[in-house]
């Protein structure tokens, strides 16, 4: 990591958690690697992103619905998807510090930068060729010492469930959201009128075993996915066409619906070695985060690969019968998966703005990500007749916003902390307020001050938050 790019994410840390968006798991205990707990500002703009996917892929769409399945599924669902066997990493350890890491990680490091790998895809290779890689460039580990041949390491996190007599049955949290979906499909076609083409999806928690520590949200323990598989025939529907369709409601989300820049956004195609056997064609898409261009959602035509698997292993029937033709069939999919935590961090770093010319920090979230919208202030603490005014425009308000009240310290205070917390608009009650029954009203962005009647209010912000 240059130094540069570690002090802005060395800063976006320090603000969550000085502003309560993110604190570190069990912080009293010392901490648990990987994981990390939502703030009540982190809360609520968890909360908008989901919401905001939901409504945009589920609730707006006639061909999509919407499923909310078990972490904890049947064990034979895994053996089926094929995470039991193959859902694994490159594992190696330091010999000395017995510190885990992951093999292609490592590689990463190493040649970035480096002109003689610049062709080097490290996705591509396999536990053998890492393993020659790091004998041939003799890699060590962060701590500088030797590590261990690259071991397969399975990321499924197993846990038990308890009977009477002792005995535990073996099952695993999930390891993505998905199977969810397959194992509910024949269920959601007999209970819905859903017709092909159309789509389920899925919000929830999905569990990895990552070695890799010091990513902050981008890859923890357990992290939540949004997941949607789009169920389709190959002889009627052009999975190519489909395939752009997809990739181009993805991109509008993340650009138009969060507001993220575009410069900050890429599109990488997996190649022929990187990608699932069974996978026609797979893209990440990729954000400009910190630390590096890093996958934030994937999208690939898996074809009938999973339904398939399940029929194997479950031995149930999950066809398909056009409703024209009578013909039986296993449906085709493309799974647009992407992570919930993954956008979050985005729209912290795409947002994050030093600025230096009026000695603050601010977080230009799109409004509609902001966790408060607005913010009412009584310009002094101690004047009853000014905290009871703005109390009350504070109640009319919060009906239609999520509004904050904050009556600490000087309002040039009191704005700095709203500019760090996102807060599109402050409201300020002060002595004319109370003549003229006018309040200033601060822009976040432009830092511009207005006079509007408390009556109006309401229809200001509409049409403020509707821009
Ligand atoms: P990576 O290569 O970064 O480990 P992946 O290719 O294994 O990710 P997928 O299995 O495609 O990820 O999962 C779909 C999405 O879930 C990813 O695009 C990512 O946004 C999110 N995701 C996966 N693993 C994690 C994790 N450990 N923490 C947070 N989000 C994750």
């Amino acid at each position: 990591m240059a130094k540069k790019e570690e002090k802005t994410m060395d800063k976006i840390v320090s603000l969550c958690k000085r502003r309560g968006f993110i604190y570190p798991t069990s912080e009293i205990y010392g901490g648990l690697a990987n994981s990390y707990d939502y703030g009540p500002m982190g809360a609520e703009l968890l909360r908008n992103i989901r919401n905001l996917w939901w409504r945009e892929f589920v609730n707006k769409r006639q061909d999509m619905v919407g499923i909310d399945s078990q972490i904890m599924l049947h064990p034979k669902t895994w053996l089926a998807s094929g995470h039991v066997g193959s859902f694994n990493d490159p594992m190696v350890e330091d010999k000395k510090t017995h510190k885990r890491y992951r093999a292609d990680h490592l590689i990463e490091e190493f040649i970035e930068g480096k002109e003689e790998f610049k062709d080097l895809v490290v996705e591509d290779l396999d536990i053998k060729e890492m393993t020659d890689f790091i004998k041939k460039y003799e890699l060590k580990s962060p701590d500088g010492n030797e590590i261990t041949q690259p071991k397969a390491f399975n990321l499924l996190f197993e846990t038990a469930i308890g009977s009477v007599s002792g005995e535990k049955a073996k099952v695993y949290l999930r390891g993505e959201t998905a199977q969810g979906i397959f194992t509910n499909f024949k269920q959601v076609l007999d209970s819905n009128r859903v017709k092909l083409p159309f789509g389920v999806g899925q919000i929830g928690k999905s569990f990895r075993n990552e070695i890799t520590t010091g990513q902050f949200v981008f890859r923890t323990l357990e992290f939540e996915q949004a997941e949607i598989e789009y169920f389709f025939n190959p002889d009627e529907t052009d999975w190519k066409k489909l395939f752009k369709s997809w990739q181009d409601s993805m991109w509008k989300f993340i650009t138009e619906i969060l507001g993220v820049k575009e410069k900050n956004l890429r599109w990488r195609r997996h190649t022929d070695k990187e990608r699932s056997h069974y996978s026609k064609d797979t893209y990440d898409l990729d954000y400009n985060y910190p630390f590096g261009w890093k996958e934030l959602w994937g999208i690939a035509y898996r074809t009938d690969y999973d339904l398939k698997q399940h029929v194997e292993y479950s031995k149930e029937n999950l066809t398909y019968t056009d409703p024209k033709t009578n013909k039986k069939f296993v449906p085709h999919v493309i799974e647009p998966a992407v992570g919930v935590n993954r956008m979050f961090l985005m729209t912290l770093v795409d947002g994050f703005f030093e600025d230096k010319e009026n000695d603050r920090i601010v977080l230009k979230l799109d409004k509609k990500l902001a966790p408060y919208k607005l913010a009412v202030f009584p310009l002094l603490k101690n004047k009853p007749e000014l905290v009871e005014k703005a109390k009350e425009v504070y109640d009319e308000l919060k009906e239609s916003y999520v509004c904050d009240f904050d009556s600490n310290g000087n309002v040039g205070k009191r704005y700095r902390r709203q500019d760090e917390i996102g807060t599109p608009y402050c409201v300020t009650i002060d002595f004319d307020s109370l003549e003229d029954g006018k309040v200033t009203v601060r822009d976040r962005d432009t830092m511009e001050q207005k006079r509007v009647e408390i009556g109006k209010l309401e229809a200001y912000f509409l049409e403020e938050f509707e821009k």
